[in-house]
């Protein structure tokens, strides 16, 4: 450590040197001065750490020196130590007001003068240390308050990018890619606010649109899935354009488009929306250079308090969508909760009929089917019924539908072909030569089935049935639906020699060009045509034409319905071959039909 510099300042040469005396052996660096202007020329040349300052001096004394010192700014921080020899005490009190540090009085002690320059010396260098720390402490902080900035500005930006991506997440999860339309779950969303409002406040309206397309996989099958999505585009931004500002359009997935519709007078305020909606469709979309009409279905439910969900609103919609565009009349239908009640039956209806299968609840009735030249029974028809538990006898007309629905139907059909098969096998065994045919029906989703002839295989093998006593009964939907496995199948079943019938012929598409390319051996006219009939032979309908080109391509014909003896007459002067129908026999229990076949003669 460098020495200290003292600078002593008093017009009396013994004090000088005494005081140098004392300071320079205590190791200080001591300079003199005998006046205040000799010591203005010292500190000019180095400042000192410390001046010890007498008071009374000629020209200049002490106080006006300091003043000066103070007032200076290199010079206002060097503590001075007033040295006098007067003592009362206003000099001590000016001493300090000028800015003195310290005051030693004359005559000196030794001792005294080292500890009070000791002392100032030693507060000096605290001042310093001092400085020095709040110098460093001061740079940390500035260094600390720069990287706390440079972190804000990271973080500011990383706040900023995460809201983007969340709001492009909220987009993405309440929006549909396709057209940029709300989806379910944001639409979902509207209608419990719909709910919370009218909950809150009955006068409030609200009411929920589902729209669905008449025949879109068409559109998709035959143009593609990309026009399909333009189409689906255009749609939504026509239906866009017909709403009212306040209503919400929602894409809900494929086809279906949903509207949540508030703010209006009355029930016929939101019918005229749906007509509105409807009018867009009026006019082709323009895709890919072709002209596209669609058609669509809207079913509407007005909202109310008591709806617990918004799902269930929703489906409201949904059902009255689809009774629109079952009745293939209206283009749109208002909920009626008596829909409901209809769908909870069904839906009972589908669990009592898993149950019935397993529990072995349906029978096989037997319909005979007479040669019209001889009234003998060439064959049967098995028709299949439900012994309900509580309901009785079920028509095959109310649960084949929901069986082919829901897929039970191959079980089903599966039973009563074994079951049918069985049952003619156990009359062959009885009664000798008897050469009946069992027809049975077979579902189209039975013909979708890969293994179907396996299955019949297997059936007539373990029955013992021969082949050609096997007629199964088809509808044209089922050939249309699966034309390709239709001609392997087909061709399979011929192989067999199992016979083949067109079923309710007339009803479906009857187109005759296909018929050339299967093989099937007999064409039933459903009986609606043979019911047509009138009294005159001009009075036919249908039925003279079916005859005559089925027996042209091959085909014998069975007439089915037939009631009346009129009827019979008719079918008998047009050479149709047999006949089926309540004027012979109903459809029985097997052990009823039993005295008939023995009775015809078989
Ligand atoms: P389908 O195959 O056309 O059967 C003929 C239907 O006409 C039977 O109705 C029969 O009872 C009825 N019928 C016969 N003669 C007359 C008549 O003179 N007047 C009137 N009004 N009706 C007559 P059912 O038994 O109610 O069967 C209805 C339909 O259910 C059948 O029509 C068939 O499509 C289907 N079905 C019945 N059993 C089965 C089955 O085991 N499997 C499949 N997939 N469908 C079946
Ligand atoms: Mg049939
Ligand atoms: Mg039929």
């Amino acid at each position: 450590m460098t020495r200290a510099d003292i600078l002593v300042v008093d017009d009396t040469p013994q004090n000088l040197r005494l005081l140098s005396n004392i300071l320079t052996k205590e190791g200080y660096q001591v300079r003199q001065a005998l006046s205040g202007k000799m010591a203005m020329t010292a500190i000019q040349a180095v400042l000192p750490d410390l001046i010890l300052l007498d008071i009374m001096m000629p020209e200049m004394d002490g106080y006006t020196f300091c003043q000066a010192l103070k007032a200076k700014e290199e010079t206002a921080a060097i503590p001075v130590i007033f040295l006098s020899a007067l003592t009362d005490g206003s000099d001590k009190a000016k001493a300090f007001t000028v800015g003195g540090a310290d005051y030693i009085s004359k005559p000196f002690h030794l001792e005294e003068v080292i500890a009070r320059v000791q002392n100032q010396l030693a507060l000096l260098a605290a001042e310093a240390r001092n400085q020095q720390l709040s110098a460093h402490l001061e740079e940390r902080v500035k260094e600390r308050t720069h990287q706390l900035e440079l972190a804000n500005r990271e973080l500011y930006r990383e706040i900023l990018e995460r809201k983007v991506l969340q709001s492009q997440l909220l987009e993405l999860a309440t929006h549909d890619a396709l057209t940029g339309l709300p989806n379910r779950a944001l639409f979902i969303d509207r209608i419990r606010q719909a709910l919370d409002a009218i909950k809150a406040d009955a006068t409030t309206q609200f009411a929920v649109l589902f729209l669905d397309c008449d025949r879109f996989k068409v559109v998709n099958d035959s143009l593609g899935h990309f026009v399909g999505d333009q189409l689906l585009v255009a749609i939504a931004r026509r239906l866009t354009e017909s709403l009212p500002p306040t209503a919400m359009l929602a894409r809900l997935g494929g086809d279906e488009f949903t509207v949540l519709l508030t703010g209006f007078a009355d029930v016929p305020g939101v019918i005229h929306t749906v007509q509105q909606m409807l009018a867009v469709f009026a006019q082709p979309f323009q895709l890919e250079s072709r002209e596209v009409f669609i058609t669509v279905s809207i079913g509407v439910a007005i909202g109310h308090g008591e709806y617990s969900q918004p799902e269930h609103i929703l489906r409201d919609a949904d059902m009255a969508m689809y009774r629109a565009k079952a009745s293939g009349k209206e283009p749109y239908q208002i909920f009626d909760p008596t829909l409901h009640q209809d769908a909870l039956k069904r839906l009972q209806l589908e669990i009592d009929l898993r149950k019935a299968i397993q529990q072995q609840e349906l029978i096989v009735h037997y319909q005979p089917i007479v040669a019209i030249a001889t009234g003998k029974i060439v064959g049967l028809e098995a028709l299949v019924r439900w012994l309900h538990p509580q309901h009785g006898l079920i028509s095959p007309l109310s649960f084949i539908p929901i069986a082919e629905e829901t897929g039970l139907i191959t079980q089903i059909g599966h039973w009563v072909l074994k079951q049918a098969c069985q049952q003619l096998r156990q009359w062959q065994k009885t009664i000798t030569d008897l050469p009946l045919t069992m027809s049975v029906n077979l579902s189209a989703r039975q013909f979708a089935q890969i293994d179907l002839v396996e299955q019949i295989d297997q059936i007539l093998a373990e029955t013992c049935l021969s082949p050609e006593h096997l007629k199964l009964e088809i509808t044209e939907t089922t050939f249309m639906e699966n034309a390709q496995l239709a001609a392997t199948i087909l061709q399979a079943l011929r192989q067999r020699c199992i016979q083949l019938s067109l079923d309710d012929f007339g009803t479906g598409y009857s187109s005759l060009s296909y018929l050339h390319s299967f093989p099937v051996n007999t064409l039933k006219i459903d009986r609606f045509f043979v019911q047509q009939m009138g009294e005159q032979s001009d009075e036919l309908g249908l039925v003279p034409l079916i005859i005559n080109i089925a027996h042209k391509m091959g085909m014998n014909v069975v007439a089915e319905g037939i009631e009346t003896q009129q009827q019979l007459d008719h079918l008998r002067a047009l050479d149709c071959d047999f006949a089926q129908g309540f004027f012979f026999f109903r459809p029985m229990e097997a052990n009823k039909i039993a005295p008939f076949l023995t009775d015809s003669g078989f």
